[in-house]
């Protein structure tokens, strides 16, 4: 039994963080991708729990040493998802989510195919991510600026995703991420497919 991925996209402020927690303990086991950053710590964050803090030079020497499965930069920091945890996760089976912006949905799609089920997670306007980003108060009116004009670019690629979310009220948007989570474990790898046709063709004695 291989695992699967989910992967989680949608601008800052969507809300994805919020429905991971609130779904938790709705989902099964599942292995949340802890990504590597550049950026700053925001108050509250840890080390190891939220991101993996690391300079400039040291996230450049994991590409050159290979171990991202993707990375990019977003809003002028990099970002990126370790290869190894991922592939450690998901031999034990388990569904593994990541919370990566667009470009990384792109890669890890092309990466790694069938195993990939996708959510775009938005607030119901622009208008009310402005609110919960400046209601959120973790970051500087200038990041979260930015961060607004870069969810107007990202909600461009909606048409690329599985699934779209709208969170309007937790509730609702947490019980249908816990839908596509346990749907994203029902999809069969290619190995699984293949193994399922050659057994139906000639069951094994
Ligand atoms: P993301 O992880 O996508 O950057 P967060 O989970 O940090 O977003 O949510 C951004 C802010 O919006 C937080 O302050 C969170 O408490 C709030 N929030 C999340 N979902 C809702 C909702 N449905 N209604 C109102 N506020 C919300
Ligand atoms: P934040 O700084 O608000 O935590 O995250 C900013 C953006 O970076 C979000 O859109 C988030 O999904 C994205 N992001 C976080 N980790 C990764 C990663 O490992 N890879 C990519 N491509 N994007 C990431």
């Amino acid at each position: 039994m291989s695992g699967a991925i989910l992967v989680l996209s949608g601008p800052s402020g969507a809300g994805k963080s919020t429905i991971i927690e609130h779904s938790s303990n709705q989902i099964g086991e599942y292995y949340f991708s802890i990504s590597t950053t550049t950026r700053e710590p925001r108050v509250g964050e840890e080390d190891g729990v939220d991101y993996y803090f690391v300079s400039k030079e040291e996230f450049e020497d994991g590409i050159r040493a290979g171990e991202f499965l993707e990375y990019a930069i977003v809003h002028g920091n990099y970002y990126g998802t370790s290869l190894k945890p991922v592939n450690e996760a998901l031999s034990m089976g388990k569904l593994v989510v990541f919370d990566i912006d667009v470009q990384g949905h792109r890669l890890v799609r092309t990466k790694m195919g069938r195993l990939v089920t996708s959510a775009f997670i938005t607030p119901p306007t622009l208008d009310e991510l402005k609110k919960r980003l400046y209601a959120r108060s973790t970051d500087a009116v200038e990041i979260i600026e930015k961060r607004i004009q870069n969810a107007k670019e990202e909600i461009k690629a909606i048409d690329e995703f599985d699934f779209v979310i709208i969170n309007d009220t937790i509730e609702k948007a947490s019980a249908q991420f816990t839908t596509i989570a346990n749907a994203a474990r029902l999809k069969l790898s290619e190995k699984e497919l293949k193994k399922l046709i050659d057994d139906w063709e000639n069951p094994p004695i």
